[in-house]
């Protein structure tokens, strides 16, 4: 075998890869930020307005969060030391699980270092089939880490039913006519791209009619939605219990990390059990201590939640008054513009960019090919005059560019 020659066929597979995904309109090069996440930011060298951040409620600035992760830095230094379970379990990460668990009323929380592993634990405990096989239910639009964490749950004999978004009939038809006793229904709450809700009480329901778990990941949802201006999620809206409520503190709560709520057995399962737990060096005593007060921010009613809504809601009307159509529910941060063609998403994009306005098209394998988006995300620190000035340069460059969404 001629290794140089082989590696070198290797290489040049790979260039082909590239250059394909290149030719499809689907490279991605970050954007820079030399700033904080304000409704104005520093991007790749010039100010841009900001309407792509997840840090809906502005807290990662907030001087709160700062004095909580200066305090933890002197305190405890900078990083955790280990796995959870191991050496990295410090008090501030049990006052956190406490305060949340308190918060979103659940005998239990565990906290992760990241969304992404939260959903892989869950998943990969609660629909573990090594002693009896389970279904898993999930929503078509269900956020890549509740995919994985279902690939992981596959790899003990788990099998995967996936139903159309948000079609509560399908899944009560696959849930009736389902081959294992053991099921669970999974489901973001605020779904992270086309901005829409669950339909949690109607899946609360066919759950319990078919003896089901709900799992309800509202990583959006956290800080964002909640009866009033609660901020405890969509599912406090519709007066709603999940089995295991995900969350995330990287979006609304304004830092890092994962959590699940859950009851005592499963909450001690996935501490003793859950690869992305055990593996992973906890979050750091630094982000574990501004997420606790950033979720201390949001019980108090000192969040701007309700500023949030009164924006978001305001932007859809603005853009509805341009003839621009955007989903997702009316209070919700998540406002997505439909485009399709991946090349023409992009040039919308670099429209808004010479106007110094940062919206991602949001393209395959993200959304279906085809069906590309502009997602803009509305923050509480937006002012109304510069949801016009989107409003103005958006509407005009999908006239322009004549974008007619399939
Ligand atoms: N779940 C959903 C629905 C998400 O949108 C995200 C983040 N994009 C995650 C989980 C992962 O969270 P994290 O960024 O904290 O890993």
């Amino acid at each position: 075998m001629n290794t140089v020659q082989d590696s070198a066929r290797f290489r040049g597979h790979l260039a082909r890869r590239w250059a394909e995904w290149q030719d499809a309109g689907l490279e991605r090069r970050p954007s820079v930020f030399g700033s904080g996440q304000g409704a104005v930011a520093e991007i790749d060298g010039e100010k841009r307005l900001l309407f792509a951040s997840s840090n809906y409620l502005g807290l990662s600035d907030h001087p709160a969060l700062r004095e909580a992760a200066r305090g933890a830095l002197d305190r405890f230094g900078t990083g955790s030391g280990g796995s959870r379970l191991t050496t990295g379990t410090g008090a501030v990460h049990r006052e956190l699980e406490h305060e949340v668990a308190d918060w979103l009323d659940f005998p239990e929380c565990v906290w992760l270092p990241t969304g992404y592993q939260t959903n892989l634990a869950v998943l990969s405990v609660l629909a573990d089939s090594r002693e009896e096989q389970v279904t898993v239910f999930s929503d078509e639009k269900n956020h890549a880490s509740i995919i994985d964490g279902i690939r992981f749950a596959k790899s003990s004999g788990t099998r995967l039913s996936v139903y159309p978004h948000r079609d509560v009939r399908h899944l009560a038809e696959l849930l009736r006519t389902r081959e294992t006793s053991l099921a669970v229904v999974v489901t973001d709450g605020l779904f992270s791209m086309d901005g829409t809700v669950a339909p949690v009480r109607e899946l609360r329901e066919v759950s319990d009619r078919y003896g089901a778990l709900l799992v309800v990941d509202d990583a959006h949802g956290i800080g964002t939605l909640g009866e009033g201006v609660s901020g405890r999620g969509c599912c406090s809206d519709a007066g709603v219990r999940p089995d295991v409520l995900v969350g995330t503190a990287s979006k609304a709560l304004g830092t890092e990390g994962g959590f699940l709520c859950c009851d005592r057995i499963l909450a001690d399962l996935i501490r003793n059990q859950a690869r992305s737990y055990v593996f992973s060096t906890a979050a750091s005593p630094v982000t574990a201590a501004a997420s606790l007060a950033s979720v201390r921010l949001v019980r108090g009613g000192e969040a701007g939640v309700g500023k949030l809504h009164r924006n978001a809601a305001y932007l859809r009307t603005s853009l509805g008054e341009r003839g621009v159509t955007a989903g997702g529910v009316t209070e919700g941060p998540i406002v997505p513009v439909a485009v399709g063609d991946e090349r023409l998403a992009l040039a919308v994009q670099e429209r808004l960019r010479e106007a110094a306005i940062h919206v991602p098209a949001i393209r395959w394998p993200t959304v279906r090919k085809g069906h590309a988006i502009l997602r803009v995300t509305v923050t509480a620190q937006h002012t109304l005059p510069q949801f016009d000035r989107l409003v103005d340069v958006l509407s005009r460059s999908l006239r322009d560019l004549a974008v007619r969404p399939a």
